[in-house]
């Protein structure tokens, strides 16, 4: 620890169980690991030092941002043979370049920091998430982050034009460039994103801006039914083209739980057949041009019966409001003891089938369990959880089923064209299942990728693969 000291100073280098105690458990508390030190250099080549410094000594490495990842991914693994390395001291804003519409960034910067920077020049930096006040710009490209805004603008990989990379031996691969096009050969960029800090650790990212929205129109809309689901985002589309820019589900069981004394969403919306779709547009036009443009689609829909009920956000407090309850619900799940969480995807034409297959398998098992759905349906991106219905139901009761639930949910998902892991990533929570899930080929390319770039298996072990 003296020579990593040396590189990054005393103070950056923790080593009580105190200290490292916030970096050794992810954010949902089940996943916990041991690490020698947690080390947090503030500069690149502080990072190169590091990694050759282990690569010399076998040391294995975790990257870790803000620690918000839901698979475990930025958890170390219990040997306690392996140090974090945390990217938060590198956080500066290197450059934006108004012209190319592209900010470059240190990969440790906070998401919402970003956001903030783009606003401040005009501009937008689109994705968004409800972890976007801790996630940083390196676990998003880590993880190929998705969020509300997919839709419109895509996840992480598609925001990225270059990035910057300490890869597993400790040199520095220089790839920030801020070109749209640049057919050199294999993607590199691509292959690091996604990778969860398997392949090397990003240090830094030239992300394309957009044009600021000047306004935007935000509906909580009471769907017939969930097939209505699909037949509205088909209608928005065809009516609001680039203008639709989120579309999230929620099952009015998810509704339950963010409503409150305050806000009680599940009285206000006549949601009878339990899903509600909260959908925002943006444009450049004026919000009066917004709202009408809203109207009149919401209009078209209640008059071809996809809907019952709708509630338009009349200030931008207002449709904050919304947005803050979506974001809450994360959260507010854990009020109901253990949750088995699913983050899937589905072909959209199939979701509204896989939903009521599902849930009547579910039932026939475990009708002593509730499912909360919600999600950026608009992806075809669900967040399908479990609950007991009873919260006294005892946590074990609930552990017990969760290989059998998680089998019969991912076996619908196959079953449906669908994949197991939409936005959070495989981490641990899904290496396990992974070979089951994509066929031999990949698996034993993506062998062959890890063991090329990374062949002492020092860069995040037992994660992915
Ligand atoms: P960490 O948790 O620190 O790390 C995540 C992974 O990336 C780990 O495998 C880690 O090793 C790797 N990593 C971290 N930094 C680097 C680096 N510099 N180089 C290489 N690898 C690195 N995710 C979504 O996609 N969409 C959502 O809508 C969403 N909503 C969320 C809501 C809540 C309430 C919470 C808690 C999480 C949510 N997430 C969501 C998951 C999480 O926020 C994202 O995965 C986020 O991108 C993780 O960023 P982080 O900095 O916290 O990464």
């Amino acid at each position: 620890m003296e020579q990593c000291q040396k590189i990054i100073g005393i103070s950056n280098v923790l080593t009580s169980d105190f200290d490292k105690k916030p970096f050794l458990l992810d954010w949902s508390k089940r996943y916990s690991g041991k690490a020698i030190a947690v080390l947090k250099p503030k500069t690149t080549e502080e990072i190169a030092a590091l990694v050759k410094l282990c690569c010399q000594q076998n040391i294995a490495i975790t990257p870790q941002g803000g620690n918000t990842g839901l698979c475990g991914g930025a958890t170390p693994r219990s040997h306690g043979d392996s140090v974090v390395i945390c990217t938060t001291r590198l956080n500066t804003i290197r450059e934006i370049d108004l012209d190319n519409s592209t900010i470059t960034v240190d990969s440790g910067a906070v998401l919402s920091t970003v956001q903030e920077t783009a606003l401040k020049a005009g501009m937008l930096f689109p994705l968004s998430l409800a972890a976007e006040g801790s996630c940083t710009i390196g676990g998003n490209l880590g993880t190929n982050a998705g969020g509300i805004q997919v839709l419109r603008y895509g996840n992480m990989r598609d925001l990225t034009l270059g990035i910057e990379v300490v890869t597993a031996n400790g040199e520095i691969l220089h790839g920030l460039r801020g070109l749209r096009k640049d057919n050199t050969g294999y993607s590199l960029k691509d292959l690091y994103i996604g990778s969860e800090g398997t392949l090397g650790i990003i240090t830094a990212a030239t992300l394309k801006l957009y044009p600021l929205p000047k306004s935007k129109a935000t509906a909580l809309v009471a769907i017939k039914n969930i097939e209505s689901a699909i037949k509205l985002i088909d209608l928005a589309r065809k009516r609001c083209n680039a203008d639709l820019t989120a579309f999230e589900l929620i099952s009015t069981r998810a509704l339950d739980l963010i409503s409150n004394q305050e806000k009680n969403w599940s009285s206000i919306l006549n949601a009878k057949s339990g899903w509600a779709i909260l959908l925002e547009l943006s444009s450049m036009e004026n919000s009066e041009y917004s709202r009408s443009q809203l109207e009149t689609f919401l209009t078209e829909a209640f008059k071809l019966e996809f809907i019952d009920d709708a509630i338009i956000a009349n200030s931008i407090q207002q449709s904050r409001d919304l947005w803050h309850a979506r974001e809450n619900i994360p959260e507010a799940q854990l009020k109901l003891g253990t949750i088995i969480k699913h983050d899937i995807s589905i072909p959209i034409s199939k979701i509204a089938d896989f939903v009521k297959d599902t849930e009547i398998k579910l039932k026939a098992r475990w009708p002593e369990t509730q499912t909360i759905v919600f999600g950026h349906v608009g992806d075809g991106n669900l967040h399908y959880n479990l609950a007991p219905i009873a919260t006294d139901d005892s946590l074990s009761s609930m552990e017990s089923k969760r290989r059998a639930i998680n089998e019969l949910v991912h076996n619908q998902v196959y079953l449906y064209s669908g994949s197991f892991s939409a936005e959070h990533g495989i981490g641990q929570a899904k290496r396990e299942e992974l070979p089951f899930r994509k066929n031999i080929v990949e698996i034993d390319l993506m062998r062959a990728i890890k063991k090329a770039l990374d062949p002492k298996n020092l860069m995040n072990p037992d994660k992915i693969l």
